[in-house]
């Protein structure tokens, strides 16, 4: 048991509906329609809540009860009321940097692509980097990859190192290559690729560890940019219904901006910081081990790199890509060195320390999986009253034999359903249509007995956890083209996918003791939504809005 359960068996005790003279709720939220996801009492109509916790669950007529004179009381007249959605994968900094950066995600052409950058690039003071953008060369017609002559006239004054929004690949301007002394005569370096055009002269394009070369030239951010990145990406998650974040790169820095914002009583997310898995000696010198922290903030979780991404080519396949004969993508620079790479799982997990590797495609999903049952049979089980729990990021594409090994090893799918309704438009000519068929195959993992954990991949995908569900439910593509579903044997359903949401990204960062439920003594994170998507035709989540969010018992969103 999470030690943290005991100390809220009191308040469970206390605060039971029986005896409901005995506690005055600071709100009281009646008439919804409650999901609760806990087993013992899965639907209800109304929350007492008293200070951060939920303080008990059940009728209208049993929760008016607690009502005093003091006690806020909210009509929920009918709506849906969801546990807060908690999102397993997002890179937080970042996508709070791209809400103020130049928008690119939805460009049609190279040209307003080329105007986007030239729009932005007059507002920025000479010098200042242009960064994130999150285009899409895949929305493009013809689908290709943009070259830095295509901006440079439009940003002579300003470094430009815009990134596609999945982050495998970033196109540099001349300016940028330029102060990161990057030319013909730049090495490939392992687990990356510099494009380069028919002379050898790199064409702008940095693919994964390639990017390296370009970023070490920026300037980090300072406290004060990282405050306001993190500050609007706050205000971003509250809209959504997102309580919860589990942040993949939480560097140092960042850390400190979190811990700013928690002592002055403004973190309105909870936060689950990863750091790099090379770096697990850091977190494990001083004794620091899972969900070492509190619930509002926890570092403990290490992250690694298998690959790259498949709308990169760089995602790592047992068989070529059909688009490109000549590749089966390419391991990441941690995988390339495996021996390596496996000391540090199998250290840092003999440490107490969570790990999550990225793998998107097959062949570094099957290299994971393998190092994870091998650390496993050698370090053996983690002490009584804790649990191991590896998980693999994204686990996109895989062999029909590797499905069943997440559930056996207890391996966590942490997969984030948008990215199948927007790879969908594209993906079978990169891997034909066999591969398709366990690509984001979510219903083959849950029949498999997988927990699968859902997120986004915030700013690879909007942080809109209704558009995941939305997403897994019905698998419709963005381009229109799969009414029905693409590969519709994976569908799930809404209530299957909200659960991935909430008590199974909870078990993911080890936190299932004390949120992704509302049930007595929890935390008091709800999303009240303006229609009831547990009964409504999955088609139109797509249009369903966050009516109001509620965190740490206060409501942080409360839609105009
Ligand atoms: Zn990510």
């Amino acid at each position: 048991m999470h030690p943290r359960t005991i100390l809220y068996a009191f308040l469970l005790t206390a605060v039971s509906v029986e005896a409901p003279a005995q506690i005055v709720a600071d709100t009281v939220f009646v008439h919804g329609k409650v999901w609760t996801e806990n087993p013992q009492q899965p639907q209800a109509e109304a929350v007492a809540i008293l200070g951060n916790r939920i303080a008990a669950v059940g009728s209208s007529t049993a929760i008016l009860k607690l009502a005093g004179p003091s006690t806020k009381l909210i009509d929920l007249g009918g709506k849906r009321v969801l546990p807060g959605f908690n999102d397993a994968h997002v890179h937080f900094v970042a996508g709070g940097t791209s809400l103020a950066s130049v928008q690119l995600g939805d460009t049609k052409s190279e040209a307003q692509f080329r105007q986007r950058i030239a729009d932005y690039a007059k507002n920025q003071p000479k010098g200042a980097w242009i960064l994130e953008g999150e285009w899409d060369h895949e929305r493009w017609s013809p689908a290709r990859l943009p070259t830095h002559q295509s901006i440079d006239d439009v940003s002579a004054d300003n470094p430009v190192f815009v990134s596609r929004l999945d982050g495998h690949e970033a196109l540099a301007n001349a300016l940028a290559m330029k102060l990161a002394g990057v030319d013909k005569d730049t090495k490939d370096v392992p687990g990356g690729v510099i494009v380069r055009d028919a002379d050898g002269n790199p064409t702008g394009i940095f693919k994964d560890a390639a990017q390296g070369l370009i970023e070490r030239v920026i300037p980090p951010a300072n406290q004060q940019q990282l405050r306001v990145s993190i500050e609007a990406a706050e205000k971003y998650a509250a809209e959504n219904g997102v309580t919860s974040v589990q942040d993949m790169s939480a560097a140092p820095d960042t850390l400190r901006v979190y811990e700013a914002l928690y002592h002055e009583g403004k973190l309105t997310v909870r936060i689950s910081g990863r750091q790099p898995l090379q770096s697990w000696k850091r977190l494990a010198g001083p004794g620091i081990q899972a969900n070492f922290g509190s619930e509002s903030l926890q570092i403990g979780g290490l992250k690694g790199f298998a690959d790259g991404s498949l709308g990169s080519t760089t995602a790592w396949l047992f068989q070529p890509y059909v688009d490109a004969p000549n590749s089966s993508g390419i391991p990441s620079d941690e995988l390339s060195k495996p021996d390596e790479m496996y000391a540090n799982i199998r250290d840092a997990d003999k440490a107490g320390l969570q790990v999550a590797i990225h793998a998107i495609g097959d062949r570094a999903n099957n290299a994971i999986l393998n190092f994870y049952e091998r650390a496993e049979r050698e370090n053996g089980p983690w002490p009584a009253g804790t649990e191991r729990r590896f998980r693999i990021e994204h686990a996109q594409h895989l062999i029909a034999s590797d499905i069943p090994r997440f559930a056996r090893l207890h391996v966590i799918a942490s997969m984030q359903p948008y990215q199948c309704i927007d790879d969908g438009r594209w993906a079978e000519k990169r891997i034909g249509p066999e591969r398709l068929k366990t690509t984001h195959a979510y219903r083959s993992m849950l029949d498999a007995g997988a927990t699968l954990a859902f997120g986004s991949d915030w700013p690879v995908a909007p942080m809109v956890p209704l558009m995941g569900i939305y997403a897994a439910a019905t698998r419709r593509t963005l381009d229109g083209k799969n009414p029905n579903g693409w590969v519709p044997e994976q569908k799930i359903k809404v209530a299957e996918a909200v659960h991935a949401y909430t008590v199974a990204s909870a078990f993911a960062e080890g936190e299932e003791a004390v949120k992704g439920e509302i049930a007595p003594g929890k935390l008091a994170d709800l999303v009240v939504l303006s229609d009831d998507i547990l009964h409504i035709d999955p088609v139109k989540i797509e249009h369903t809005r966050v009516e109001m969010t509620i965190f740490d018992g206060k409501i942080v969103y409360q839609r105009p």
